[in-house]
């Protein structure tokens, strides 16, 4: 049965869609007003409670948490934190203001597939919810008239709520590199900013946000004829997590590899950019088109997860991943309005060789094709292997490979390169296995062992949330002497003056 055979005569029409709605600073002013006396009227944030560090051993000041990465997830860790009463705490990102994470980077789709009602980065305040930011400018007819949520929308939505809870963000400072102490106690980074300037500092945990592909990096096809430094690839050959000049493509042609959101969503940039003619080519016969993601994430899941038995949970990822996720269907509808689109099922490539004039793509059946630039919408690889920053603790690192039977482990080759962590999102392994446990992986590479926490918006609330309790318990723990100590040392009469009021000694 051929595709065509399911395709309705008619197709239902796309509601209107916008990256950015327009902003109104003062009704975001009043409802940050709000927000604090919210915030305020539950405490937020407690007392601070967490004792200094007693592993340095001199007056150098010592972090209690350093947070990489402040996009969506390092701001949630941090607003979670702090709600904990853990304040103590540097929130590092090497991009600029603004330039965290996807939406206003590479990201190229116009709203987000999440439903509008989705929450996470406001933890449950409803007047730091993404509603309440909408509604304040747009009202309820506005809110009740949107399709979905704006893609730059959702960037200021998160800057916003991170200006009005007080997470202070240092912009174009860089985590390079990780070590730690003798007896594994402390962890210190090396930190450089935007201008190459180096510091060091030391902490008692690290919290490693940095990114959906923070785990590893864009997953670039290999081909025989391909060479990631060669200068003809770079002007010609792009991966969709790249920066992409769509402007310089007007009357060109261009071919997208992938069926995932990124690949229609490039697809779609080049097509309204003036693109003469872009093709993609899917290898699969047909699109996914079920999101069997979206079934994993009740709150069941999102709770529950984590407890499962290794081959349970490993049963649950390895499918979903087989399954593949499918694109939006707005993204589609988005590429399939020209003309001049062409999506090719069915049809993998066998080589890629760019040269000054062009690329040549080599389909599996020896035709070869012609065009003027390549994107790889390919996703991201899952691979420690490819961050830098803790390539020092790499090899030690325990990996679901150590957890499943080596034939299952090779079958789903990057399922098994999936860091195998613990309770509180912690780094685990038996070399440097007390420096490890202090560093914490917030993002995509926490899924096979904790669900979608940290990675896609509905389960964020729930895994920051888990990540500060967690961390929170270490802290608490490895001074609890200290604090036995400081509970005896407690003096503070709370029983004021009645008859009975016997002074202390
Ligand atoms: C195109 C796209 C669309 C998506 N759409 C949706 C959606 O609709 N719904 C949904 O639920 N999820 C979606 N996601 C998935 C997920 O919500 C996003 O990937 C989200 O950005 C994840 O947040 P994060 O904090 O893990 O990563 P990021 O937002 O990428 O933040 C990571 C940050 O770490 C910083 N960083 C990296 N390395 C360092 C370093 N060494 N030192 C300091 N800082 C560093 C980066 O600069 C970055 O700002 C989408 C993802 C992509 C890529």
């Amino acid at each position: 049965m051929s595709p065509q055979a399911h395709t309705p005569r008619e197709l239902p029409p796309v509601p209107v869609q916008f990256a950015a709605s327009a902003r109104d600073a003062s009704a975001l002013e009043a409802l940050a007003r709000q927000a604090r006396a919210d915030l305020e009227r539950i405490n937020v944030p407690p007392p601070a409670w967490v004792l200094p560090a007693e592993a340095a051993t001199d007056d150098a000041p010592v972090l209690d948490v350093l947070v990489a990465g402040a996009g969506m997830c390092g701001q949630t860790a941090a607003f979670a934190l702090r709600r904990e009463g853990i304040v103590n705490v540097r929130l590092i990102d090497r991009a600029p203001r603004g330039g965290e994470g996807p939406w206003g980077t590479y990201a190229r789709m116009l709203t987000l597939r999440s439903p509008k009602q989705v929450g996470g980065p406001e933890l449950g305040v409803p007047s730091l919810s993404f509603r309440a930011w909408y509604e304040a400018q747009h009202g309820a007819d506005g809110w009740a008239a949107l399709h979905k949520i704006g893609r730059i929308d959702w960037r200021d939505y998160l800057l916003w709520l991170r200006d009005t809870v007080g997470l202070p963000v240092e912009n174009g400072v860089a985590l390079r590199k990780v070590s730690h102490s003798d007896d594994g106690r402390l962890l210190t980074a090396e930190l450089e900013d935007a201008h190459g300037r180096c510091e060091t500092v030391r902490t008692r945990q690290l919290v490693l946000a940095l990114g959906r592909d923070g785990s590893g990096a864009p997953r670039w096809p290999e081909f025989p004829s391909l060479k990631r430094d060669d200068a003809q690839a770079a002007a010609r050959v792009f991966h969709s997590a790249d920066a992409i000049d769509f402007g310089a493509w007007a009357g060109q042609r261009i071919a997208v590899l992938g069926a995932g959101a990124s690949a229609f969503d490039n697809a779609a940039s080049a097509l309204e950019a003036g693109a003469a003619q872009v093709v993609q080519f899917v290898r699969r016969p047909w699109l996914p088109q079920i999101n069997k993601s979206k079934a994993a994430s009740s709150h069941g899941f999102l709770r529950g997860f984590e407890a499962l038995d290794d081959m349970r949970k490993w049963r649950v990822y390895t499918y979903i991943f087989e399954q593949q996720v499918p694109p939006p269907w707005e993204t589609v509808r988005r590429c399939d309005a020209h003309a001049n689109f062409t999506l090719r099922l069915a049809t993998p490539w066998h080589d890629v060789a760019p040269d000054q004039g062009g690329v040549t793509v080599t389909l599996t059946d020896g035709t070869a094709e012609r065009f003027d630039a390549v994107i790889f919408g390919t996703g991201f690889d899952v691979d420690l292997l490819d961050r830098p920053e803790i390539a020092r603790y790499t090899p030690h690192i325990d990996t679901w490979a150590d957890h499943v039977p080596p034939e299952d482990a090779q079958r789903h080759a990057e399922a098994a390169r999936f860091p195998y962590l613990g309770t509180g999102f912690e780094l685990q392994g038996t070399t440097h296995g007390a420096a490890l446990r202090r560093m914490r992986l917030f993002n995509w590479g926490a899924t096979m062992s904790h669900g979608a926490l940290a990675g896609d918006i509905p389960g964020l609330a729930i895994g920051a949330t888990r990540l500060a309790q967690a961390v929170a318990r270490d802290l608490f723990v490895e001074d609890a002497d200290r604090h036995w100590a400081r509970l005896q040392a407690h003096t503070e009469p709370e029983l004021l003056a009645t008859r009975w009021y016997r002074p202390t000694d």
